[in-house]
């Protein structure tokens, strides 16, 4: 036998068992969207290197060392997407959707990081993303953390989130600021790590982010940022404030929250859960008012977000908060018990799903015995069997056996069938 082949380190098989909540949230996502007035868009999963190199910033862990680069056969260099803000933009400026109009739009779709593999964090990972275009008040911040906050109210999952935010400053604030941080850095060498000592030319505001224990305390009384705020930012992150306080979203500012990507501007935010270990940021974003016109545009205002629906599915499963119409289960299993009922069962399945379009309904094939085929009917995950043998076919019956509870078998009339299903169909036990 030869060597199996197997799948890339860190990118998942998504099988038939999980399938069913990821549908299940992707239809809430989608229908979420729709009720705010987002538009999806589809970009390709490549694009030039250069797309990203130039918006989420050269010294970034991303361009750095995460990203899937390649040369095509044309010697061009293109690049697996490692998130979807680039490609939203470049796109939306190919097509002339950012003249002199907004737009809300929202994407889904695989993602690529060379990242150490882990729980909650893999090398092709799915993002679902919102990007508003043309707005530059906070009501619009606003909004897309309140349509976050809504999903996860859908979800059952707003009280095991905590939203975090900052405000980044304009560009002209944070350089000031920048030098600030240097300096403050500068006095503490000593405590800096390898990461941090590299970044202090590069990329300084990112040694805010690090989690390294030893540099806690030097970094808890670093120079705030908030308190180095141009005053229309501070005002704009006021009223952002002022919104979500009049929304009753509760929210934790964090000084230190500066995002790993170069683009933000002014409102940054993350919603983090404690439940999922240190992959603990289910969705993070902000504004990024710069990034169009750094792109080859006029300067537009935007603001958006991404979350991991790796992490959230996760966070569903631990947190056991999967419904029962996202487990996937079938309703009912059609069992001819013989040859001679397999039309008549194939039949009433039929005028099963055109009578009832809810009804999960599946019919056994491949034969078998008597005991396989029950065996089979169990297997399958169905509350119901729908048996069908000599008998049934001679009385135009069906016999029905409850594959998940205690309770007698019982005949019915083919025609008293769809009454008898509909209460299962709304979630009651039968009468
Ligand atoms: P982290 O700090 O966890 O590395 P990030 O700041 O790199 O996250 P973003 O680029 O803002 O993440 O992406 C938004 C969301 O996408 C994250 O909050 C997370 O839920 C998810 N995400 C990012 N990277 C991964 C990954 N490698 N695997 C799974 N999910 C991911
Ligand atoms: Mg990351």
């Amino acid at each position: 036998m030869s060597k199996k082949i197997q799948a890339i380190r860190g990118m998942n098989d998504l099988l038939p068992a999980q399938s069913p909540l990821w549908q299940y949230f992707e239809d809430q996502v989608r229908d979420l969207m729709a009720r705010y007035g987002y538009d999806e868009i589809r970009t390709p999963i490549v694009e030039q290197t250069a797309l990203f190199k130039r918006s989420i910033g050269e010294v970034t862990d991303i361009v750095e060392k995460e990203m899937y680069t390649f040369e095509d056969r044309n010697g061009d260099s293109l690049t697996l997407r490692p998130e979807g803000t680039a490609s939203c933009v470049r796109a939306a400026l190919e097509h002339g959707l950012l003249h002199n109009q907004t737009q809300r739009l929202w994407y889904q779709g695989p993602m690529f990081r060379h990242e150490r593999p882990q729980k909650g964090r893999y090398r092709q990972f799915h993002q679902i993303g919102v990007e508003a275009f043309g707005l530059e008040g906070p009501d619009i911040d606003a909004e897309t953390i309140l349509l976050s906050a809504r999903l996860w109210q859908q979800l059952g999952l707003f009280e095991y989130v905590t939203l975090e935010l900052n405000s980044l400053g304009s560009p002209e604030a944070r350089a000031a600021y920048r030098d600030t941080l240097v300096s403050y850095f500068e006095a503490h060498h000593d405590v800096l790590d390898e990461d941090s000592r590299r970044r202090l030319t590069s990329n300084p505001l990112r040694i805010l982010d690090s989690k390294n224990p030893d540099m806690a305390a030097m970094l808890a009384d670093a120079p705030r940022l908030m308190d180095h705020l141009d005053a229309e930012s501070k005002e704009h992150f006021e009223r952002l404030c002022a919104l979500l306080d009049a929304a009753d979203i509760a929210y934790e500012i964090n000084p230190r929250l500066v995002r790993g990507l170069d683009y933000y501007s002014r409102t940054v935010f993350e919603w983090t859960t404690t439940a999922l270990g240190s992959q603990g940021t289910v969705c993070a974003g902000g504004r990024y008012d710069g990034l169009v016109e750094q792109l080859g545009g006029k300067p537009v205002p935007a603001v958006g977000f991404a979350m991991g629906i790796e992490r959230l599915v996760l966070l569903l499963e631990t947190l056991d908060l999967v419904p029962d119409e996202a487990r996937g289960a079938l309703d009912v299993y059609l069992l001819p018990m013989d040859e001679a009922s397999t039309a008549t069962a194939l039949l009433l399945g039929e005028r099963l799903r055109e009578t009832l379009p809810e009804l999960r309904a599946q019919l056994h094939c491949g034969g078998g015995s008597f005991k396989s085929r029950l065996k089979k009917a169990d297997k399958s995950g169905a509350r119901l069997a729908l048996l069908l043998g000599e008998d049934e076919l001679a009385e135009g019956s069906v016999t029905l056996k409850y594959l998940r509870e205690e309770r007698e078998q019982q005949r019915l009339r083919q025609e008293d069938l769809i009454a008898a299903l509909t209460p299962l169909l709304e979630g009651e036990s039968f009468a």
